[in-house]
């Protein structure tokens, strides 16, 4: 079933400029690439978006999609990257590109649903988040990131070893037999190992050579994998804050 998509214009949410968040952008579907049949690359027209908000690594979009029953619904997407736009896709191609890449998992939900659907020239409305990501100090870094996480730990790999000169360690967390295929698609910044799911172990053995300050550890992912995490990081006496970020991107 394709989910209902709604044009609109540009839309600011709160009277003061300074204040204010895109609540209604549009952005248009301008190329698909499928990396694995369940693993979708949709690559949307910037046309200004960039410009007028924060898109910075780790970023993402509300998507202001419908459910089953036709109500509307939010979902989040990572920015995977911002790149320019190729010529040919369009009459005017884009002067730059956003990059998302859905997972299409199982059980579906709108989002997912949404996102298998999809097809170039459907319209999107996106809102602007509420998110600040703080680039760390120069170090070691770990990256843990389960499917619906990857294409953020991609802009984030990128813009460390940007910073910092380093490549980061990727964790991929997933079982199926096929994920190495998407790693050609993913941010050359860093090494991917791939495992079916973490334990206070292996983040033990991951980080044993860590110096005590200036060492970075970044997780995104399913709840299960961030309450890991979570928990590992608060145990570790010689880490602040500054030392570790884990965001829940689904339960
Ligand atoms: C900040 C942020 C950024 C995100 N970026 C991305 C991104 O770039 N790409 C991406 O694919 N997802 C991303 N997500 C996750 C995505 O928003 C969720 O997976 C979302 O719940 C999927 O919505 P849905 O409508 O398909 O499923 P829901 O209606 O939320 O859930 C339906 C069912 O699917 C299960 N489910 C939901 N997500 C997953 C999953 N990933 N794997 C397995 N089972 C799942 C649920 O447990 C539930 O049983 C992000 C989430 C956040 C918070």
């Amino acid at each position: 079933m394709r989910h209902a998509i709604m044009g609109g214009m540009p839309e600011l949410s709160a009277a003061s400029a300074q204040s204010a968040r895109l609540t209604n952008w549009s952005l248009e579907l301008i190329r698909i690439e499928s990396l694995t049949p369940w693993y979708r690359r949709l690559v949307f027209a910037d046309d200004g978006l960039a410009k007028r908000i924060n898109l910075g690594p780790g970023g993402f979009l509300i998507f202001k999609l419908t459910d089953q029953q036709g109500r509307p619904v939010k979902r989040s997407y990572s920015l995977a990257a911002i790149r320019p736009g190729l010529a040919g896709e369009r009459s005017e191609p884009a002067s730059s590109e956003l990059v998302i890449d859905a997972c299409l998992h199982q059980p579906v939900g709108p989002g997912s649903t949404w996102a298998a659907a999809a097809q170039v020239g459907d319209q999107v409305l996106v809102e602007q988040p509420i998110y600040h990501w703080q680039a760390p100090a120069p170090g070691p870094s770990l990256l843990i990131a389960d499917a619906a996480a990857l294409g953020a730990a991609g802009s984030i790999a990128a813009a460390l070893a940007g910073s910092s000169n380093q490549q980061p360690h990727w964790i991929g967390v997933d079982q199926r037999p096929d994920r190495a295929s998407i790693i050609p698609a993913l941010s050359q910044s860093g090494v991917i190992d791939w495992v079916d799911a973490i334990s206070p172990e292996q983040l033990r053995a991951w980080t044993a050579d860590w110096p005590a300050q200036g060492a970075y550890l970044w997780a995104a992912g399913s709840a299960s994998l961030v309450k890991t995490v979570r928990q590992f990081c608060r145990q570790q006496p010689a880490w602040s804050r500054n030392n570790w970020f884990a965001q829940t991107y689904w339960v």
